[in-house]
């Protein structure tokens, strides 16, 4: 079926597979979803990845939304060659930590410190354990379809019932891990206000993507993020907003500032770390002081802070606030969203977009929540990725996961993407 060399890619995946779990370090990557076998890379330069089997691709994947400067900017390579040069780790305070601390403090108001960690997964996991520590309650309210890494209380499902207790999304998560944390579908009031209602004592915060991007795009209306705002005010319960794909990739002060919150407490990753394991937790002083060693709340990490994580980061931020890069994406992605609009109403789909995030939707409207998301939209994502790969194009390997532009790309690349949706569109007509 396929006109381009994969045999290195091939041969190595079939190794892997003996090595490693599916052959990955995180599952999507498999391929599963998309029927296919994943490609493996050599290199990424700009825009632009290489495979084993030296096919090149127009990067849209973006490591899934750090590299919002595309491949090994100069400025972010040179910061990283340099530090490296005093050394790894440490294990102890350097100035590099300030300076990123430095930089998220000023870009978001909502955060007067902040915690480095490892991870997205980690970030939300520990800001959820100070939720609890300094609200002395148990209850975590999130929603169906957003994600938050990979801690054992965020891997619940939403069933069929509107709010849901304690159904664990994967084996090995004990039902009392999930027992505190509730599920309920985007973009309803009345099931938020219900619960509240019932339990608002005992909710220690609402957890939210304020844009969720990781069950496609569910752009959220600004009343709704409002009303969450409100409500957890009103009960004393915290509002988290996890700006781990949002933050530093829709502006410099992420999705609060697009929607004019304040949350109580924010979690970031991806951007932050310009490429490398970052991820980070912050929110005003006095709840900050609930961490460990002020506080009773117990967080740490042998490698958090690492200086080659944080100069990565740093420089990255830099070169955001420095160069006119969220108005570039802006218009990179107003372009592409007007070209391609037409043609995916054609197939009965349509483009969800905001800054440099996008997502193709299967179906004529794009949805605000999980539930209104049509699987068959899935079915024609698996050909649809397998025919944009085959026009040099690199998409998540499935239809659950937004696609990001980057400020290595320009007007070119834009037009190569649309020629290519528009070509791929026909391999995969509607069912
Ligand atoms: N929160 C959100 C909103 C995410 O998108 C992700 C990862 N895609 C995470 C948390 C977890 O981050 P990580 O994969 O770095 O653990």
């Amino acid at each position: 079926m396929s006109g381009m060399a994969r045999k290195r890619s091939q041969q190595l995946y079939e190794q892997a597979c003996i090595l490693m779990p599916a052959g990955v370090n995180s599952p999507v990557r498999a391929f599963g979803s998309v029927h296919g076998q994943p490609l493996f890379i050599q290199s990424g330069q700009s825009a632009y990845l290489k495979d084993v089997d030296g096919n090149r691709y127009l990067d849209c994947c973006g490591s899934w939304g750090p590299l919002i400067l595309g491949h090994g900017h100069p400025v972010v390579l040179a910061a990283v060659r340099e530090i490296c040069e005093n050394g790894l780790t440490f294990g102890a305070p350097h100035e590099g930590e300030m300076k990123l601390a430095e930089a998220v403090i000023q870009s978001y108001p909502a955060v007067e410190q902040v915690r480095f960690v490892n991870s997205g997964t980690e970030a939300v996991m520990s800001a959820l354990r100070l939720a609890r520590g300094a609200t002395g309650r148990s209850l975590i309210v999130k929603f169906s379809g957003c994600y938050h890494g990979h801690s054992d209380c965020m891997l619940v499902e939403g069933g069929s019932g509107l709010a849901t207790f304690g159904t664990s999304s994967s084996a090995g998560v004990p039902t009392g891990a999930v027992a505190d944390t509730c599920v309920l579908p985007l973009d309803d009031e009345q099931v938020v206000e219900d619960l509240f209602q019932s339990r608002g004592e005992d909710i220690a915060a609402v957890v939210i993507e304020p844009i969720p991007a990781n069950a496609g795009l569910l752009l959220q209306r600004e009343e709704y993020l409002q009303f969450l705002r409100q409500i957890t005010q009103r009960f004393g319960a915290l509002l988290v907003l996890d700006e781990v794909i949002s933050g530093f990739r829709v502006g410099l002060g992420g999705a609060a500032a697009r929607y004019g919150l304040e949350p109580d407490l924010v979690t970031f990753g991806k951007v932050i770390g310009g490429g490398l394991p970052v991820g980070a937790f912050g929110g005003k002083r006095e709840l900050m002081a609930h961490i460990a060693p002020l506080g009773p709340v117990y967080q740490a990490g042998t490698l958090s802070g690492n200086p080659v994580a944080m100069a990565a980061g740093l420089a990255t931020l830099r070169v955001l606030c420095e160069e006119d890069v969220y108005s570039r994406l802006e218009d990179l992605g107003q372009r592409f969203e007007r070209e391609v609009t037409p043609r995916l109403k054609e197939e009965g789909a349509c483009c969800a977009r905001i800054g440099s995030i996008f997502w193709l939707a299967f179906q004529p409207k794009a949805p605000r929540s999980l539930e209104t998301i049509e699987a068959e939209g899935m079915t024609r994502y698996a050909g649809f990725h397998a025919a944009m790969l085959e026009r040099e194009i690199y998409l998540a390997p499935s239809g659950y996961e937004v696609g990001f532009l980057n400020a290595a790309m320009d007007e070119q690349d834009i037009t190569t993407l649309v020629d290519a949706i528009d070509s791929s569109l026909t391999v995969v007509p509607r069912g």
